[in-house]
């Protein structure tokens, strides 16, 4: 009994002409995308005895047509019944299918080290002119003791009896099709063919060690929190003369109590007091290059902002600097002695309206903020 009612070539992503190749092709991509040992998805293995269905009737010209012009019920009543996949064979099953062993997973060849994941945090003004940053990490690294391969020094590993060395065992196994061949890896030397009765002490045979290391990582200007930098070949070992896995470096920003950043842009906020405001005043404002020199004029107003020009964050991988922008605060006096409040109360009186008069109109300081 089919498992599928859905249209065939869809589920393989082919056009209806697709040749052969295209097909084998197109099904070798989902197989090992869907293979359970790698996809996370729970559908994973359904969606595989489909896509294995489909090509079943597919890479085969006689079951094709049939599917061609009378479509699944064709396929019924012409007899066809899908090969019954055992999961756990599916390396098997790929041999069988494409005369090799697709995950490799139990042969011993030649496997890419996994990557490994640090982390490092920096400041922002770090972050800012970009540095290089001592990132700690732990890699697992071939064994020194026996070189890799697991075998205590001194011993030999010895011939799998079941497989005769072969490492592999064939079964025959029949189908409308015909009979397959099919090998699959030997259960009890892994597919090595070899049984390694005296493991290594040092890394109890797994030809591996776990080993602290550090690497100086090139942090660059304008980088954001959260994101990673790639140190190809620095993770862990591959087995068997593979290459090693890549390090995942995630920065981390480390606030700054004296800005905030949004994007390129900086914003920092400037306390003067009332009277500072009033007649104005020379300030240093502290930038990511350091304290600066600003000019604020008389009648400085509460939520006035002063653009400096490409006194942000450069731009990550481009060229320029985002802006900072000092958002101006007023501090009004909370607390007045005796003394305090009669000079301002004369000042008040000595004041008209005059004193106060916008020469900008609140639109146009709105316009400036976002100039
Ligand atoms: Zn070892
Ligand atoms: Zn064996």
């Amino acid at each position: 009994m089919a498992t599928t009612d859905r249209d065939l070539y869809e589920l393989l992503g082919v056009r209806r002409d697709a040749d052969e190749a295209t097909i084998k092709k197109a099904f070798r991509r989902l197989a090992r995308e869907l293979h359970p040992d790698v996809s996370a998805a729970p559908d994973a293995e359904s969606r595989f005895r489909e896509a294995a269905e489909a090509y079943e009737v597919l890479s085969n010209s006689e079951t094709r047509a049939l599917y061609d012009r009378y479509g699944h019920a064709g396929l019924r009543s012409g007899g066809f019944t899908p090969t019954h996949f055992d999961m756990g064979g599916l390396g098997d099953l790929f041999a069988t299918f494409f005369g090799e062993d697709l995950f490799g997973g139990r042969t011993r060849r030649a496997q890419r080290g996994a990557d490994v994941a640090a982390e490092v945090e920096v400041t922002l003004v770090d972050a800012a002119r970009g540095t290089t940053a001592t990132v700690p990490f732990e890699a697992s690294v071939a064994c020194m003791t026996c070189g890799g391969n697991g075998v205590e020094p001194g011993t030999q590993p010895v011939r799998c009896e079941r497989c005769g060395g072969s490492g592999r065992l064939q079964q025959v196994t029949r189908s409308v099709f015909g009979e397959f061949v099919r090998t699959h890896a030997c259960p009890d030397c892994r597919g090595v063919g070899q049984i390694v009765e005296h493991p290594c002490r040092g890394c109890r045979g797994t030809g591996r060690v776990v080993e602290e290391r550090r690497l100086e990582v090139k942090i660059p200007p304008g980088i954001h929190g959260g994101q990673r930098i790639r140190v190809s070949g620095e993770g862990h070992a591959g087995a068997l003369g593979g290459r090693a896995g890549d390090v995942y470096v995630r920065v981390h920003v480390k606030p700054d109590p004296r800005f905030v950043r949004e994007g390129n842009d900086i914003y920092s906020q400037l306390d003067l007091t009332f009277v500072q405001a009033a007649v104005g005043v020379q300030v240093q404002v502290e930038t990511l290059d350091g304290p600066v020199e600003v000019d604020l004029p008389a009648g400085t107003q509460p939520g006035d902002v002063r653009v400096l020009h490409g006194r942000g964050m450069p731009v990550l991988q481009g060229f320029g600097r985002g802006d900072h922008r000092v958002l101006v605060n007023v501090a009004v006096p909370r607390r007045l002695n005796e003394e305090q409040r009669r000079l301002l109360t004369e000042f008040d009186a000595a004041s008209d309206e005059d004193t106060y008069r916008l020469d900008e109109s609140f639109f146009e300081k709105l316009k400036s903020a976002f100039r």
